[in-house]
């Protein structure tokens, strides 16, 4: 990193900032102020933080204290309305975040057709009460999914609710380190190797800067989040945990609007578990059986399926929730019928449901996108198995937005793949 880096109040949670203004020798309140502009507001700089004095804005500014709010350094649009962000941090280090509009079908939680069903489902009357506690009790959200899946009932926004007027159900899709050290075959990130990780800040700041350019705000507006960005957020546990916290308290995003994708860190999956705050969880299986899985993600040496597997059933999962299983099919690599079949077994009896990703293709990558028969075969196969599966839509795949995509604007907008050229808008 090197350098001084200046303190940034994006990033402090509600003791260090009371910690920040008794130093000062300003009154407890300040601290509350300060919360409400960083994270509510999402001012950029101390000026603009009305509600302290001038003197503590100075004092602070003299200390080399910042908001730190990131900069968006270039923006791309999809067709499909797909927004790419490169954004830049105080080293000159830069991230992807990305902006998936509401649309046909919808992007919700997770960014699944499995996601918008459950929150329908959420939506019944006299259905969303707080009710039984205990795993066991706790049919009702998957009977929903399965019903959804096989009436196809999936429909686009159109209910009731004032605050779907203004957003829908947007989602938000972010970073957690710069590059990945997971080194999963199949993916774009995992070619740049991990840089650094990011500050809660830099993960919360992503947030902010997207919130803001795109005139959006929650709990208004409704606002998914998923963790599912430039690397692993498991490798980067403490900032994480801590910024889903600051996306809770200080943003305004609800728990249940969040999911975070794992590549399989075993032991953080458990630690997870305890976590008073936290998102949803998603777990990147990819694969049926050990031999492949440690063929495409390495990391499958180190926590083999049994551990994940293992760590998955104890999870303890709250009223109406499910965790996620992402598998990435890869043409005659991952996705024959006897994979599926594979998978079914893996999942017997859990609390689950998949979501199948057709692999987006890249430079780099020696992997083939699978047929659509291929793809709706291997649903078939898990529905029939009783596991709700949901085949995510590619979004942004032309701006290189989508999944296992994100590799930083600086090298794909420089040097892009001759067909993707057309789509790039770039607005900044
Ligand atoms: N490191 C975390 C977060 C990244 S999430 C994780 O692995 O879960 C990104 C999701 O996209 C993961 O489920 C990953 O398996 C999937 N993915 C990676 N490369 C992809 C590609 N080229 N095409 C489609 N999906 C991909």
């Amino acid at each position: 990193m090197g350098g001084i880096v200046p303190l940034s109040l994006l990033g402090m949670d509600r003791e260090e900032l009371v910690a920040l203004v008794a130093q000062a020798g300003e009154p407890g309140y300040r601290a509350q102020q300060i919360m409400e502009s960083v994270y509510r507001r999402r001012v950029e700089s101390l000026d603009e933080i009305s509600t302290l004095p001038q003197q503590f804005r100075d004092g602070l500014a003299r200390d080399g204290v910042t908001v730190g709010t990131p900069q968006i350094e270039k923006k791309f649009v999809s067709v499909d309305g797909t927004v790419r962000y490169l954004i830049g941090f105080a080293d000159g280090q830069s991230v992807e975040t990305v902006w998936m509009p509401e649309g046909d079908g919808g992007e919700a939680g997770d960014g699944s057709e499995a996601a918008e069903a459950a929150e329908r489902f959420a939506e019944v009357p006299g259905l969303n009460s707080s009710g039984a506690k205990a795993q066991s009790q706790n049919r009702e959200p998957i009977a929903a999914l399965k019903r959804c899946a096989t009436q196809n009932q999936i429909r686009s926004v159109d209910r009731h609710s004032p605050d779907r007027a203004s957003t829908g159900r947007s989602t938000i899709c972010i970073s957690s380190q710069v590059g990945c050290a997971v080194d999963c075959q199949f993916c774009l990130t995992a070619l740049l190797g991990v840089k650094r990780n990011l500050t809660a800040g830099e993960i919360v700041g992503q947030v902010c800067a997207v919130l803001k350019d795109q005139k959006v705000s929650p709990p208004e507006d409704r606002i998914n989040l998923v963790f599912m960005g430039m690397g692993e957020p498991f490798l980067n546990y403490e900032n994480f945990v801590k910024a889903s916290r600051l996306l809770v308290e200080g943003v305004g995003i609800a728990e249940r609007r969040m999911t975070v994708s794992t590549a399989g860190i075993v032991p953080r999956i458990r630690d997870f578990g305890g976590e008073a705050i936290r998102p949803k969880l998603a777990i990147s299986l990819n694969a049926s059986n050990d031999a492949l899985r440690a063929r495409l993600m390495p990391l499958n040496k180190k926590w083999n399926l049994e551990m994940l597997m293992a760590a998955a059933r104890d999870f303890p999962l709250r009223t109406r929730e499910w965790i996620t299983f992402e598998y990435v099919l890869l043409g005659d690599v991952n996705d024959a019928p006897e994979h599926a079949r594979e998978v079914a077994e893996l999942l017997r009896g859990m609390r689950c449901k998949v979501n199948l990703i057709a692999l987006n293709p890249g430079p780099g990558i020696d992997f083939k996108t699978p047929s659509p028969e291929r793809v709706t075969g291997f649903q078939n196969i898990l529905r029939e198995a009783g596991v709700p599966t949901f085949v995510r839509r590619p979004r942004g795949r032309d701006i290189y937005a989508a999944c296992g995509q994100l590799k930083r604007t600086v090298e794909v907008a420089t040097s892009p793949e001759p067909q993707m050229q057309p789509a790039f808008r770039a607005e900044r």
